[in-house]
């Protein structure tokens, strides 16, 4: 069907533009026979200039006007006209009139200004209208068709037609109504940022000095940290409008439109200032020009240089800050590092527990606590947790809340909240059956190496119910905020991950292991292989053999040149696996040794579903010795 009208459409186009040509042709020769003895300048010469009703009207009064002719039956006119500033040239131009208006022709009167009204022609003949008609109708036939078939395509010319739109894709906020109280846990750059409050609002300090106002702020820090909500509050401390737009949303895919629209975005701003531009994720555009793999992006580099040049063509003391947020700023053009652009540099880290604890007070103000709970057992509980994680942490604690329909939140759904945002939702827990044992056995293998091994970190709680991916697991607590790990801890931690397998392969026989351990030795690999490669832990001696940089970039070099020599490569490898290897074998035996205690464990996590950790350590203290840890086990209390 659609088909057809197209086939019609494309037969009748050509057909009407052939009808019409005629007419034209024809349709000249008349006008041209009939009005032979008019002024060749007729109403529908275009070549005459045009000019609007309302500087018509003001001709009329300034007394410029000498003549009108007065065509289509009122709808229009050529007027002439003389120009004081040019010797009083004549000028003749087209108007369009409202209709032909007695006033008009009254004012002509008055004024004296010379006019004639010219009929319309004579009713063309039955091919003119045939032709004026048709070539409308095809060119809009002919316009449908081509939307249609655009829309139909996605992403194809469809967009091209709001390409020369260049809609606004930024956001502004007159008001952000976000303080630098709202904003915990990250002081020192909180401090770096007051500075760029004063800017904004009292510039004057700094220039009467002859200061150079900072054009740029980069922000860079992990996702969830708070690098938004602190441009935020700079705003809204300077009490200026806050434009804000996404990097990702720079780079569209016609070439162009992204520099339109970081010109749209700084020619708004200009007309706000004094005002704050952020940027968010400035490495979607920021990346290195020219990088690559197949050679650089266009529309990204056009982007960029545009930012550039827009940076570089304003003055520091206009009254925009701009400041652009990361987390990947080893992939950042250098030229956005330059002075007079981004030449600020904050980073903003994840909390430590003290932040964590100013941040839950922040988040914890307009809700419910119960009175027992305290905030610096939670901060305590999260290490590495971030500000939206902490946020998002007590938020999920309120929905629990409301859900078990308790007056306010207490420590138990605060655990669960952890819990759900460390590892994901709880599932059902399993029929008891043989792989729920083996289950058990394995979660218990790694608790026992755990609450075993001195170096190794507090067992925090073993359970049974299932959550995310994970059939069963092991909670432990780290130490927070440790910066520095000795290669005892390293080795307990990969004698931990391989307690799991080790309990199955003791238990179940070594045919009966399972792949329930797969994330455990993928783990202890990447530790171990970390331990002789980064932290020179192995016979290979303190060398580091390879670069800190683990991640392949691709703009910079096409692949990871390896540092070392094949014949390394292959040293490398035995020394992970004769580590592994050795850590295995200590860890099989602390679990054959304990096999009794072990049975037991099994039994009561059965039962019971979850243990703590001071539960187990009890149960397992009635079989053998437990090495007194450093830190207490339960950091819940
Ligand atoms: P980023 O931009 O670094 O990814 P956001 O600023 O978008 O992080 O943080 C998301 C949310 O997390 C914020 O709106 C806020 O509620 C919370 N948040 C993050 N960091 C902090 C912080 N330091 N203090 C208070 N709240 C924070
Ligand atoms: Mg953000
Ligand atoms: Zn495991």
């Amino acid at each position: 069907m659609n088909q057809r009208w197209r086939l019609l459409a494309l037969w009748l186009l050509p057909l009407g533009m052939a009808l019409l040509l005629g007419w034209q042709i024809l349709g000249v020769n008349q006008s041209s026979r009939i009005e032979s003895n008019e002024t060749p300048v007729t109403a529908r010469n275009t070549a005459v200039a045009r000019m609007s009703y309302g500087r018509f009207l003001d001709y009329i009064e300034a007394g410029r006007v000498t003549a009108v002719d007065i065509y289509d039956g009122g709808r229009n006119a050529v007027v002439e006209a003389v120009d004081p500033d040019l010797d009083n040239r004549v000028q003749r131009m087209r108007v369009d009139l409202p209709g032909l208006a007695p006033e008009l022709i009254n004012t002509l009167k008055n004024e004296g200004i010379s006019f004639d009204i010219h009929q319309p022609r004579t009713a063309p003949p039955a091919a003119g209208i045939l032709g004026n008609l048709l070539f409308p109708i095809l060119l809009i036939g002919g316009l449908i068709l081509l939307a249609r078939r655009s829309n139909s395509m996605p992403g194809g010319p469809g967009q091209a037609m709001q390409f020369g739109k260049t809609k606004a894709r930024f956001a502004m906020e007159a008001e952000t109504g976000v303080k630098f109280d709202d904003v915990a846990g990250i002081n020192e750059a909180k401090q770096d940022l007051e500075e760029v409050v004063t800017f904004l609002k009292t510039p004057e300090k700094f220039t009467s000095v002859g200061a150079q106002i900072p054009k740029g702020v980069l922000l860079i820090g992990p996702p969830g940290t708070g690098k938004t909500l602190l441009a935020k509050a700079i705003a809204g401390e300077a009490g200026v409008p806050f434009f804000s737009l996404s990097g990702s949303e720079f780079v569209e895919m016609f070439v162009g439109v992204g520099a339109s629209r970081v010109r749209d975005l700084f020619k708004r701003a200009k007309e706000n200032s004094p005002c704050l531009i952020f940027i968010d994720e400035i490495d979607a555009v920021g990346r290195q020009r020219g990088a690559g793999i197949g050679g650089g992006n266009d529309e990204r580099e056009q982007t960029l240089n545009q930012l550039l040049t827009e940076m570089d063509g304003f003055e520091g003391n206009s009254g925009i800050i701009i400041i652009a947020a990361t987390n990947r700023p080893d992939v950042l053009d250098s030229a956005l590092m330059r002075p007079g652009r981004f030449d600020r540099q904050v980073s903003v880290d994840a909390p430590d527990i003290k932040g964590r604890l100013s941040i839950l007070e922040v988040h914890s103000r307009n809700k419910k606590l119960d009175k027992s709970l305290s905030l610096d057992s939670i901060a305590r509980r999260t290490p590495g947790f971030t500000g939206a994680d902490l946020a998002n942490l007590l938020n999920e604690a309120a929905i629990l809340t409301a859900r078990r329909r308790k007056e306010s939140i207490g420590i138990t759904e605060i655990d669960d909240a952890v819990d759900r945002i460390i590892a994901g939702m709880e599932g059902q827990p399993l029929t008891d059956g043989r792989s729920k044992r083996l289950i058990a056995y394995h979660e218990v293998g790694h608790a026992l190496i755990g609450t075993l091994v001195k170096a190794h970190d507090p067992v925090q709680k073993v359970t049974l119910i299932p959550r995310g991916q994970a059939k069963g697991l092991t909670w432990f607590s780290p130490d927070d905020d440790q910066t520095l790990i000795s290669r005892a801890q390293l080795k307990a931690r990969i004698m931990g991950a391989l307690g799991g397998r080790a309990a199955e392969d003791v238990v179940f026989g070594r045919a009966e292991v399972t792949t329930g351990a797969g994330g455990d030795i993928q783990q202890v690999a990447s530790m171990a292989r970390q331990m002789v490669t980064r932290f020179g832990m192995s016979d290979l001696g303190p060398v580091s053999l390879e670069g800190g940089n683990q991640e392949v970039f691709l703009g910079r070099d096409l692949m990871t040149r390896s540092d070392v020599s094949d014949a390394i490569a292959k040293r490398i490898d035995e020394q992970i696996r004769d580590m592994v290897k050795r850590c295995y074998q200590e860890t099989f035996n602390i679990v054959k040794d304990n096999r009794e205690a072990m049975d037991r464990l099994v039994d009561i996590l059965i039962e019971k579903e979850t243990l703590d950790g001071e539960e187990f350590s009890s149960v397992l203290s009635e079989f053998t010795a437990i090495p007194e840890k450093e830190r207490t086990t339960s950091l819940l209390n």
